[in-house]
């Protein structure tokens, strides 16, 4: 196993370090290339690798070597879990928390050595053709500037009175109440990790995620629907001034003290009547 280590000091433009860093990795031969992550690395490394042909992975805190096995460590979910994980695939760049890039060399015995960099300005400067206005958004579901946040919660993903799950209908009702009102979505944890959910969800991500480790969104108002209103959901609406829910738990999280109105009710039959109202 052949590890290289690379400082990488000063500052550089994108432009010529993605060129001069690619051409780096390409010459180097090595299984292994460690490199620091400052953020001249963070901004042009991921597309040197690229253009390598080399696997990347950041904010590495711990490099194992054994045999041809390398295990990494990194932080995961805000610091509160430490993963390991291991890739076949070489050459594989590991960009170290930059800190720990002394001390990582030290412990598999190389010496960092300078990266070499390009100085001279590229030739590869961007020409414009034309612009073109983004629009409105289109199927963009965060609204910032809407009053109301509407956030769907995994419950339209679970099965309902009849024993059946729904999803294509819950994905019509959620999109039916945002295109009538203009409101925001946001969404918990729970179902914007769901994969079986992805599908008919078309219109939510990740981004869409209310709470700790998602966005505290400041609307004016805010109705959670088939959402329990766990504390680390809830956490992110403490800038929601108006808040209501629609479960049909009455003990959920929303009535202890954290909506102003609780309905206590099946989401699919409020959100659909609530549709046909606003026409
Ligand atoms: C460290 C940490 C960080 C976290 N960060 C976040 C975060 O940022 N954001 C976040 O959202 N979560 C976060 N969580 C997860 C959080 O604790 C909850 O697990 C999650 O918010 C629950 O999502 P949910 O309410 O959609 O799903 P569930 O807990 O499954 O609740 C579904 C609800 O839907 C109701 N329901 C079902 N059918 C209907 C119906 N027809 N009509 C009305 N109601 C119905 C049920 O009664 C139930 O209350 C975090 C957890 C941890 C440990």
């Amino acid at each position: 196993m052949t590890i290289k280590a690379f400082s990488v000091e000063g500052n550089g433009t994108y432009s010529q370090d993605v060129p001069a860093f690619a051409a780096a990795l390409g010459g180097t031969g090595a299984d292994l290339v460690l490199v620091p992550g400052n953020s001249r690395v963070k901004r042009a490394m991921p597309a040197a690798a690229l253009r390598a042909g080399a696997a990347i992975d950041t904010n590495i805190v711990d490099v194992a070597v054994e045999g041809e096995t390398v295990v990494v460590r990194r932080w995961a979910y805000r610091q509160r879990i430490l993963t390991a994980f291991s890739r076949t695939a070489r050459p594989w760049v590991i960009v170290t928390d930059p800190a720990l890039f002394g001390d990582i060399c030290a412990k598999l015995g190389v010496t960092a050595e300078a990266m070499p960099v390009c100085d001279a300005v590229g030739a590869s400067r961007t020409t414009v053709n034309g612009l073109r206005s983004a629009g409105a958004g289109g199927e963009s579901t965060i609204r910032p500037d809407a009053q109301l946040l509407f956030v769907a919660g995994a419950g339209w993903t679970k099965k309902q009175a009849d024993g059946a799950t729904h999803l294509d209908e819950a994905a019509a009702t959620i999109k039916g109440f945002l295109g009538k009102s203009g409101a925001s979505l946001g969404s918990s944890k729970s179902l914007v990790d769901m994969p079986e959910a992805a599908a008919a969800f078309t219109f939510m991500s990740h981004m869409n995620q209310v709470g700790q480790t998602g966005s505290t969104p400041r609307h004016a108002k805010g109705l959670a629907t088939c959402c329990h209103g766990e504390e680390p959901h809830v956490v992110g609406w403490r800038f929601i001034n108006e808040r209501r829910a629609v479960n049909l738990d009455a003990n959920c999280g929303w009535a202890q003290g954290k909506a102003d109105v609780l309905y206590v009710a099946d989401a699919f039959e409020v959100v659909k009547k609530v549709n046909e109202m606003l026409g």
